[in-house]
């Protein structure tokens, strides 16, 4: 042991790094609680006596355990997957904005598309299970969960929730099997925090055909998405309507937006609507106003809060990592003082966030979920996410900013999390709103 306050002399780095020794004084937890700084794997650590998953080292209270071996086994074998596919290439792809689509027939396999729906034959998985494949996802790549999120989440649930018994049993079954791929046009050039008051993008009905005209922006997945859900205002009634528009519908177009500086993977598109014709058939039957289009975005807007947990505990851990391993002054960085502040204050983030989202799951699995109570997890989280990486990139120094040290993706992916799907003001309107019965928003 190390004497208290006693003068270290500048010498050879010691084979037993001072971290090391002092976790070692340390009472160890107990058998299912994980011990990050115990770790020696870069990222998870195998925790004796787990019967499925590995413990991550970003998840100190052991939140995973809450899942039964079965949904623990599903968790594992997309970790696997990320770990051996997704993860060596991340940065790659990231860098060359390019999507790895030959990795989408592989995340079909793996069965965790759509898990959260009810369909013939497979009930629906728990909402613990559905968030954690999201976390999971996040926490390796944010554009790959942000993908999943557009066409699992965004796309697929306009479609159970608003579409008819026939539309779902037309367009599903090839989703689950990403044969088809999903894409939701919401965002207009003129319209991110405002579309709830209204749509520049106008529908006519011409008989059984509807005339689609105006543009969208921000479209992920929608450069190569076979069904995009285009939500557009009836020009006779004044609501607003979805529509599931093919990629080679008569005027419609999508170009990707280039220089986008996070979640470069993901394709985002400025979409055309020029006189776009949608047969009457594939209009969403159950959306008939934007309230509608509210319960896709409260279903989903749980899932960023998610997203945003696995995104900054990826960083914390790459950042964990590097600590243990980068030498200053003699010691590796993690042995001093304001390094480790900086690290126990992403755990603290990480983990407080974390007991937030699963609360909320609990919530949503219940079927009691409110619109405050959503949004307050969305911006609460993404904020504890923009610090938590931010301080990743921090204990890195240069090297946070250096790709393939991972924490540079994540501090950048994180600014668009932190804006879609309601901006922090947005989302804390509506909490204010809901907590003092007035409206703040104009
Ligand atoms: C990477 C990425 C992917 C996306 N993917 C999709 C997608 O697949 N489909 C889709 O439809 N959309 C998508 N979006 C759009 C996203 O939902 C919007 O960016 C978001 O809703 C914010 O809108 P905006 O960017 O137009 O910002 P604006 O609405 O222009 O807001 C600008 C700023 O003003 C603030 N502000 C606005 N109104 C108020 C107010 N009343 N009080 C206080 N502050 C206010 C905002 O909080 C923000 O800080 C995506 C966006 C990004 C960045």
């Amino acid at each position: 042991m190390r004497p208290a306050g006693g003068r270290r002399e500048r010498g050879p780095v010691s084979d037993q790094p001072v971290l090391d020794q002092l976790v070692a004084e340390q009472p160890r937890p107990g058998r299912s609680v994980p011990d990050p700084a115990a770790s020696t794997a870069p990222r998870t650590q195998d925790a004796p006596g787990l019967d499925v998953l590995p413990v991550l080292t970003g998840d100190l209270y052991g939140y995973e355990q809450m899942l039964d071996a079965q949904d623990q086994r599903v968790l594992a074998d997309l970790r696997d997957w990320l770990q051996r596919r997704v993860a060596p290439i991340a940065n790659e792809q990231w860098e060359k904005a390019e999507f790895p689509h030959h990795l989408v027939p592989e995340l079909a396999e793996l069965g965790v598309i759509g898990l959260g729906y009810d369909r013939p034959g497979r009930p629906a998985a728990s909402r613990l299970l559905t968030s954690f494949v999201t976390l999971e996802l996040s926490r390796v790549d944010t554009s790959m969960a942000t993908f999943f999120g557009v066409h699992s989440g965004l796309a697929m649930g306009s479609i159970v929730l608003l579409g008819s018994d026939e539309q779902r049993e037309r367009w599903l079954p090839d989703m689950y099997a990403l044969r088809k791929i999903g894409a939701f046009a919401l965002t207009e050039p003129g319209g991110g925090s405002d579309v709830a008051l209204g749509l520049d993008t106008t529908a006519r009905r011409e008989g059984d055909v509807w005339v689609l005209d105006g543009a969208k922006r921000w479209i992920g997945n929608a450069t190569f998405a076979d069904l995009v859900v285009v939500w557009a205002k009836d020009v006779d009634d004044g609501r607003v309507k979805g529509f599931v528009v093919h990629q080679d519908n008569p005027g419609f177009t999508a170009t990707k937006m280039e220089g986008k500086l996070a979640l470069r993977a993901v394709q985002n598109a400025d979409i055309v609507l020029e006189g776009c014709r949608v047969p009457e058939a594939d209009r969403l039957q159950g959306a008939n106003s934007f309230k509608d289009t509210g319960k896709v975005l409260q279903l989903t807007r749980g899932g960023v809060a998610w997203s945003s947990v696995g995104c900054q505990m990826g960083a914390y851990e790459a950042a964990l990592a590097y600590a243990r391993q980068r030498e200053q002054f003699g010691k590796p960085i993690g042995g001093f003082q304001l390094v480790q502040d900086l690290l126990v204050r992403m755990l603290g983030n990480v983990t407080a966030s974390l007991g937030m989202v699963v609360r909320l799951a609990e919530l949503q699995e219940a079927g009691t979920c409110t619109d405050a109570q959503a949004a307050l997890a969305k911006g609460w989280c993404t904020s504890r996410m923009r610090e938590s990486v931010g301080w990743a990139r921090e204990v890195l120094g240069g090297n946070g900013i250096l790709l393939e040290n991972d924490v540079a993706r994540f501090f950048n992916d994180a600014e668009a999390l932190y804006s879609y799907e309601g901006t922090r003001e947005i989302n804390t309107l509506i909490v204010g709103r809901a907590i003092t019965g007035q409206s703040a928003f104009v």
